[in-house]
């Protein structure tokens, strides 16, 4: 079965033994949740979209370890085309869902991974190339949704993860045994974790020799003994709960976000991918936010379309559609949303082959893509909010207008267009609503800020790769200077 349908997947979770904590309680499962169920969806679509035959050459590739068709989301990318595709997979799915479809973190730290498990057998004779080839084997074959983890809690982010006075804020390994280790510690803001079948655990930053307990890659089945999340908060979840959709803004699709805690996990040998080999730490970590970032590329701008669209219908349901600052304001927001397209596309065609013979962005440029997804999407969200108007935030509740003696006021007074229905005006605001200031904001604006790494970290790479020298160089040239001794 390497194609699972969008049922199977749902039915995959409700299966697992997961530990799910929400609001002080234990929930049964992602799938029966009022709150987590549109979360659920998003992961959903990545299946659905898989079976539909017009979207086959986004949605799916040829794996190159057994030549099956797969999902793309658990591919190891062949060449800057397929790199290509994954942005534009995103995309479509971010156009679907309107939300965070959670599945690309695993697809990231599955590529991160393969380069890196290759350099460090090379370097130390280890073994966990084959490990990670067989693991991946296993998600192909059985099309598994994969919690790519790399953000531990951090503590005093001016000490070293040996220094801190509590050790476990960092992800380590407690216990080496000959069978295999055991993991204590925690991975924050995980997304699509109640989602995922697996969880594939990274460490989150360079490392120094001190540091060996830490440098530590693996992956456990999320249902492993010791592992459980606390699922974080989201602005309006509980109007989940409440009858009817159209306060929930988007009323099918989500993303969630948890803390997951690791309390002395045991990780078999061949599970194990990173164990010590702290002067590897860097480069996975640069790989994964890398390519993460690109992916900001894709999936922020599918989002940004649904946005745009609903602001431009907002304007039309307000019978302004031809007002010229109405028109230069969508405007804005298209070039905006295209700048961050290109982006996710330009580092994409600009990858390279690995030594492991998968294809690596271009670093800088995957920066780049995700410094702009730090302001863009902001601009964006104000300008939608511009067009939207002030009744996105004070209109009443679905409830009021249901109801029989306050539904018909609500419904006259509420109206813009004539011909157009005063829920169907609703809706489109509560949808804004949504996708600025409440659930799927966290997936669109503060994920924007914050996900695949906070502003300054793509700044450090940016300055990194920025080659200034080099460029000191051309401009001593033009002018004829020579060489600084
Ligand atoms: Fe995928 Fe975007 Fe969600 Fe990250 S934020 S998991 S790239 S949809
Ligand atoms: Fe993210």
């Amino acid at each position: 079965m390497a194609l699972m349908t969008g049922e199977q997947y749902v039915e995959s979770i409700r299966a697992l033994h997961t530990r799910i904590y929400m609001f002080g309680k234990q929930i049964a499962n992602a799938a029966d949740d009022p709150i987590l169920r549109p979360s659920l969806n998003s992961v959903k679509m990545t299946y659905d979209l898989a079976q539909d035959p017009q979207y086959q050459d986004l949605m799916t590739a040829t794996s190159h370890l057994t030549g099956e068709r797969i999902n793309r989301f658990c591919h190891i990318h062949q060449s800057p085309d397929d790199l290509v595709k994954k942005v534009n997979m995103q995309r479509l799915l971010g156009q679907k869902t309107g939300a965070c479809f959670q599945r690309c973190v695993g697809l990231d730290a599955f590529n991160a991974v393969y380069a890196t498990a290759y350099e460090v057998d090379k370097a130390h004779g280890t073994h966990y190339f084959e490990n990670f080839e067989k693991f991946l084997r296993y998600v192909q074959e059985k099309d598994l949704v994969v919690d790519g983890a790399m953000t531990d809690p951090k503590g005093d982010r001016s000490v070293a993860p040996h220094a801190q006075a509590d050790k476990d804020l960092f992800l380590r390994v407690v216990e080496r045994r000959p069978d295999g280790i055991v993991v204590r510690g925690a991975k924050a803001h995980q997304t699509g974790a109640s989602n995922s079948h697996e969880i594939l655990v990274m460490p989150t930053q360079a490392m120094k020799p001190e540091d060996k307990d830490y440098a530590v890659a693996f992956s456990v089945p999320i249902d492993a003994d010791g592992v459980f999340m606390i699922v974080g908060r989201q602005s309006c979840d509980t109007r989940k709960t409440e009858p009817g959709t159209m306060d929930r803004g988007n009323p099918t699709f989500g993303g969630m976000e948890a803390l997951v805690i690791f309390d002395d996990v045991f990780v078999p040998n061949d599970r194990i991918f990173l164990n010590g080999e702290t002067e590897f730490a860097t480069v996975l970590v640069e790989r994964f936010a890398s390519y993460h970032r690109q992916s900001y590329g894709g999936c922020k701008v599918g989002v940004g379309d649904v946005l745009i669209g609903a602001a431009a219908t907002a304007a039309d349901y307000n019978g302004v559609p031809k007002a010229s600052h109405i028109k230069d304001k969508l405007i804005e927001m298209t070039h905006l949303n295209e700048t961050l397209y290109c982006c996710g596309v330009a580092c994409s065609a600009a990858g390279h082959m690995t030594e492991a013979g998968n294809c690596m962005v271009d670093t800088l440029l995957a920066n780049v893509c995700k410094q702009n997804v730090t302001r863009y999407p902001y601009e964006i969200a104000r300008l939608a909010e511009d067009l939207a108007g002030g009744l996105m935030v004070t209109c009443p509740s679905e409830a009021d207008l249901r109801d029989p003696e306050l539904g018909p006021y609500v419904d006259k007074y509420l109206k813009g267009r004539a011909d157009v229905p005063t829920e169907d005006r609703l809706r489109i605001l509560r949808l804004i609503e949504n996708l600025t200031l409440g659930a799927a904001a966290v997936g669109y604006r503060t994920e924007s800020l914050h996900g695949a790494g906070s502003p300054q970290a793509q700044r450090i790479i940016i300055s990194r790769q920025s080659d200034l020298e080099g460029k000191k160089k051309l401009a001593k040239d033009i002018v004829g200077l020579k060489e600084d001794k």
